[in-house]
């Protein structure tokens, strides 16, 4: 056990893609983790290895209640993450991330808890700012598809920053970019999972848009390390902190790639640019480097072959 101190920490979202590997994380580090979801879109299969660990707790339960536990930190991943499975019901992912928030924000106050933000790249919009630092405002349509999800993540910033000012909250806000690995859920649209099953399929691979829109992928062991170290900062280290990978990337690079290290016979398969589809992203990570000295380690190259290797044994089943 590397920690002295055994702490109670709630991870909502715990049997989620990032969720899961943070509760993982979270007992190697010899903490009790509570671990709290709806199963909207994570999976018990995720955690079913944590399962028989006595500092594993499993709890159903859905973050727009409230919610009564005594916890030292709680970790507020809780929000379908994919445009698919947030837009599949846009008013709960509002809910998710605002009365989400206000719940466990509520809780932090109560129990006098550290508590950490998933917050997300998604709040710089379709940025015109290149790359995007943190003092950035963005660039975010309130009427879109994706607003539900781009706006319910701000409001949720808001209410972090305010429970700061007002009640002396402890509070820590990531902004995660584009993020891949093991666990991803293979249906839920996102790129890297998208094309890898694809390309294991030898089917086509489906490029939106002239696939020239980039985005810029971090592994997920990076971005759980990135996790903790804030989490672990200095009170006066609030955020918001952009957390990714500032490699960037065109869509059609990532397919090409894929096709390669999968040895696919997949075709490229060019369809429409889904509405409100940011052209450019990729983090400036200056801050993070500076705070938190964290910058990711691990290539695309490298991290698309485990993901890859995941992908296959889960075929396989
Ligand atoms: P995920 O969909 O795999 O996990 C989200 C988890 O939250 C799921 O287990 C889901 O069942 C649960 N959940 C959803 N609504 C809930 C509710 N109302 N009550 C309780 N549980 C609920 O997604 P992920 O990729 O693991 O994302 C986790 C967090 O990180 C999300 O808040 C997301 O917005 C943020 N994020 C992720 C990425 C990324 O690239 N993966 C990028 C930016 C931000
Ligand atoms: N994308 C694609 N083909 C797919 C899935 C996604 O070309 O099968 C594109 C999508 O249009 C976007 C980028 O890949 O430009 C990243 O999409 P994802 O849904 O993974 O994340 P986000 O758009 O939220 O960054």
């Amino acid at each position: 056990m590397k920690n002295l101190i055994r702490k109670r920490i709630m991870v909502t979202g715990g049997v989620g893609f990032l969720g899961s590997h943070l509760c993982e994380r979270l007992l190697i580090d010899g903490h009790d983790v509570l671990c709290v979801d709806n199963y909207f879109t994570g999976s018990k299969d995720n955690i079913e290895h944590l399962l028989d660990n006595p500092h594993f707790e499993l709890m159903r339960h859905d973050v727009t209640l409230p919610l009564y536990v005594e916890v030292d930190e709680i970790f507020n991943l809780a929000c379908p993450a994919s445009p698919i499975h947030y837009q599949h019901d846009p008013v709960q992912t509002t809910k998710t991330c605002v009365h989400g928030a206000i719940n466990m924000l509520g809780l932090a106050k109560r129990v006098n808890a550290k508590i950490f933000q998933a917050s997300t790249s998604e709040v710089y919009g379709d940025p015109q700012v290149h790359p995007q630092p943190e003092a950035y405002w963005g660039h975010v349509n309130p009427i879109g598809l994706r607003s539900c999800y781009d706006e319910g993540k701000r409001c949720a910033e808001t209410l972090f920053f305010d429970y700061f000012r007002q009640h002396n909250l402890k509070i820590k806000i990531a902004r995660i970019f584009n993020t891949y690995g093991s666990r991803m859920h293979p249906n839920d649209g996102r790129v890297v999972s998208n094309f890898i099953i694809q390309a294991l399929n030898n089917q086509p691979i489906t490029i939106y848009g002239d696939g020239s829109q980039t985005r810029s992928f971090c592994h997920v062991d990076d971005l759980i390390e990135g996790f903790i170290k804030l989490m672990n900062s200095p009170d006066e280290v609030t955020g918001p902190v952009n957390l990714g990978n500032p490699n960037e990337f065109t869509i059609k690079m990532l397919a090409e790639k894929t096709i390669e290290l999968t040895g696919s016979r997949s075709t490229l398969k060019y369809q429409p640019l889904p509405p409100d589809d940011p052209l450019q992203r990729q983090p400036d990570i200056s801050l993070a480097k500076e705070k938190l000295d964290w910058e990711p380690r691990i290539e695309l190259e490298h991290g698309l072959k485990d993901t890859i290797a995941y992908f296959r044994q889960l075929i396989k089943k």
